[in-house]
């Protein structure tokens, strides 16, 4: 059975970072960007964007967590 923890932990693992730091925010990274292929945005024709998967107006209640405020700021 998967378990999307180890799974992050582990990709943010494979990488070439060696503080522990950088270790625990890539493995948060890497847990939220599942979420993050889910809940992005789209653009609509006449209005505001979307978001893909709610279809609430961007950013969505869960893009607020998911995404950093640089992130909803590019968008
Ligand atoms: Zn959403």
């Amino acid at each position: 059975m998967s378990d999307p923890v180890i799974e992050a932990a582990q990709r943010a693992l494979d990488t070439d970072w060696l503080e522990a730091e950088d270790i625990a925010e890539a493995a948060a990274r890497e847990a939220l960007a599942p979420l993050k292929d889910i809940h992005r945005p789209v653009p609509v024709a006449q209005g505001p964007n979307c978001c893909d998967h709610c279809g609430d107006v961007w950013p969505c209640e869960t893009g607020y967590h998911i995404y950093t405020d640089k992130e909803l700021a590019d968008e």
